[in-house]
């Protein structure tokens, strides 16, 4: 169990699983809401300098101030790598960055999210506006429930499938194996496109390595795209993209904002120059995942 905690005005995140021998820390003026949800704790406090922070049994999840890093890569990477993304699913993502960027594209006729746990989508709701401002949008349906499970009812359904779960411990857990990309596979519709939550190349590359592995089996394309995000363990975290179009090429965007839309989007982090070249890694990470 994570022995993360809350020492006066301090949070230290503390985890032997995800992050051992090291722990990020951020001052908190107050704490804004506290509970135990069926699957998980939830705590939601004002930090003194990252804005609200979302916190899942010790884990970070997002920060008002660097949230936009994670959400913007996960969702216009495999957004503009894909031809024309129409039927978009999110497993996860319960805070709703993920929801808010992909209905900024045009071309998604209906976007549904898998969240296992309604009591997160409650607390971001009441205290993250900036982040679940697309919960009512439209061409938006909610399910909850387990992904994996949802996705052994759903074939050839989605162009793309983005993953944004919290890390291999939990609830989670299931989402980070084979048999979850064998459902992911067989989920996507001709071409599609999947993007997850990929972890930290600083304390989990064996980890990536064995998934991206184990995705090569299925997929003609895999690459991983490094994100820089300061709340999240060694301020780096990752998303693998698959493809199952062999001419998929994730270092090089197929489509781009517009003049329109860039500025319209509110974007900070992702441009197509960040996007072509997200994927190209330091030296030992190249190595050790695409050796
Ligand atoms: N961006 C964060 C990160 O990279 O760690 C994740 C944010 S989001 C809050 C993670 C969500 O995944 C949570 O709302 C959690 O309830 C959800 N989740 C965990 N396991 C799940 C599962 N098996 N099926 C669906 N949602 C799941």
């Amino acid at each position: 169990m994570d022995e993360s905690r809350k020492t006066g005005q301090w949070f230290s995140e503390v985890s032997k699983e995800t992050c051992p021998g090291q722990s990020f820390s951020l001052e908190m003026d107050d704490v804004l809401d506290q509970r135990k949800s069926k699957y998980q704790d939830i705590l939601l406090f004002q930090s003194r300098t990252y804005g609200k922070v979302l916190v899942l049994d010790g884990m970070i999840q997002v920060t008002e101030r660097d949230e936009f890093a994670y959400q913007e890569m996960m969702v216009h990477m495999p957004m503009f790598s894909h031809p024309n993304p129409q039927k978009v699913l999110i497993v996860g993502g319960g805070d709703g960055g993920i929801l808010r960027e992909v209905v900024k594209h045009d071309c998604v006729q209906s976007v549904v999210q898998c969240e296992i746990d309604e009591e997160v989508i409650n607390v971001s709701r009441k205290f993250l506006p900036s982040l679940s401002s697309a919960f009512e949008h439209p061409k938006f349906k909610l399910h909850i429930g387990d992904g994996f499970e949802f996705l052994k009812n759903h074939q050839g359904e989605f162009d793309v499938i983005i993953t944004d779960s919290s890390d291999p411990v939990g609830p989670a857990e299931g989402l980070f194996g084979a048999a979850y990309y064998q459902l992911l596979k067989n989920a996507l519709r001709t071409g599609g496109i999947v993007c997850s939550q990929g972890e930290s190349i600083w304390l989990h590359l064996d980890f990536i390595k064995r998934l991206m592995n184990s995705c090569r089996e299925l997929f003609p394309v895999v690459d991983y795209a490094s994100i820089s995000i300061p709340s999240y363990p060694c301020g780096q975290i990752g998303a693998i993209l698959c493809g199952l179009n062999p001419q998929t090429n994730f270092r090089s965007a197929l489509r781009a904002p517009d003049e329109h839309t860039g500025s319209t989007w509110n974007l900070r982090y992702y441009t197509p120059r960040v996007h072509s070249t997200a994927c190209i890694l330091p030296l030992f990470a190249e190595k050790e995942l695409f050796s």
